[in-house]
């Protein structure tokens, strides 16, 4: 791979607008696409919705090994209220960094898997091989690859690299996350007679000290540490001359493995017992034991860029892996991709050039170690 190709490659995918909202990844996943069918890979699209494209794309293949499969994500998050000192959607660069929404989270990881994907198209007939899993929808809950796990397109992966920005360190998990409105109903009457109304927001208000107070019944983990809860929105009300009847809370709980969210949620609903809970994102944590005998020779090929033999530790964010892992069930997995964490979602995001470069090699080490290749 050349260093322009690496570069290049990015670019062109930085050019497409995959704001999520509204999402349009179909340009983008066709264009990736197009690049695997051309080197050689088995292409497939699937959409959720009107030009919410993924792609999943096999090379190789044999009946006893299951392959390896390598995913990231095409949309990105909206460019935000501040203004950008550079193009979003241009690719500019100044020394080492390359500028544009999704830089970091994650069209640098897709190129990247990309990349290695051509180094080592070729070799892959008759090895257990490789699966490319491109998602839409990422951003807004994982919806793409929710989707995706509900069809038949993924097939088998034995293991699971997911390019989200790490760095290009390995990180062998995340929290889980459970995310609902508890909605509370009243009655409405004209402001000047709130007697003989229901408050609505009262109710909710009630609801609120106790979320904030809620004492979780599980352990720490010993990486992840503990879970956590937070109220992100609160709703009611529509004129300020009337007795509100509807009102709803945002809540967003990130779990670790061992909790269950069913239960959970009986304890919320015992709690909250005026609200009616409406969820809408319910992902499990995902982890993998760092003594597993795959993840010690993923963290033997990210030694010598990580300076250091790589730790356990774990994602702050949530990835596709939580919907994934439903199909690829006690596949090993690890977060790995070269973009800058503290990047992801912000205004001049940008990825170090150096790490693309890196982080192609990385993946095709992991791509021979798994095909031997
Ligand atoms: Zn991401």
């Amino acid at each position: 791979m050349s260093e322009r190709e690496a570069i290049g490659l990015t670019k062109s995918l930085l050019r497409f607008d995959t704001v999520n909202p509204p999402g349009r990844e179909r340009d983008c996943a066709r264009h990736a696409g197009a690049l695997l069918k051309e080197w050689g890979f088995r292409v497939e699209y699937h959409d959720y919705a009107q030009g919410r494209t993924s792609v999943i794309a096999r090379a190789g293949g044999t009946r006893e090994h299951k392959p390896l499969c390598l995913t990231g994500h095409l949309d990105v998050v909206p460019l935000g209220a501040r203004p950008w000192t550079r193009d979003p959607f241009k690719g500019e660069t100044d020394g080492d960094k390359l500028y544009g929404r999704g830089a970091s989270d994650m069209k640098a990881g897709v190129a990247a898997i990309l990349l290695a994907c051509k180094a080592l198209a070729k070799r892959l007939q008759g090895t257990p091989g490789i699966v490319v899993v491109l998602t839409a929808g990422e951003e807004n809950g994982c919806i793409g690859s929710g989707h995706l796990a509900r069809t038949e397109l993924l097939g088998k992966a034995g293991a699971l690299v997911v390019g989200e920005p790490t760095s290009n360190y390995p990180f062998v998990g995340h929290k889980g996350s459970l995310k609902f409105h508890a909605r509370f109903r009243g009655v409405s009457a004209h402001g000047s007679m709130p007697q003989l109304g229901v408050n609505a927001i009262y109710k909710a208000a009630r609801a609120v000290p106790k979320l904030e107070g809620f004492a979780f019944e599980a352990q720490a983990h010993p990486v992840m540490g503990g879970p956590t809860l937070n109220v992100g929105t609160f709703e009611g009300g529509s004129s300020v001359n009337a007795v509100p009847d509807a009102a709803s809370i945002g809540v967003d709980i990130r779990t670790v493995p061992g909790m269950s969210h069913k239960q959970i949620l009986e304890r919320i609903a015992g709690l909250l017992d005026e609200a009616e809970l409406d969820v809408f994102s319910d992902l499990p944590p995902v982890w993998t034991e760092p003594q597993d005998e795959w993840v010690q020779r993923v963290f033997d090929i990210c030694k010598p860029y990580v300076g250091e033999a790589p730790q356990a530790r774990t994602a702050p964010y949530m990835t596709d892996a939580a919907n994934l892992l439903k199909v690829y069930a006690g596949a090993p997995t690890v977060v790995l991709g070269p973009g800058e964490p503290a990047m992801a979602h912000q205004t001049d995001e940008y990825c170090s050039m150096e790490r693309i470069r890196q982080s192609v090699a990385i993946y095709e080490a992991l791509i021979r170690d798994w095909c031997r290749a």
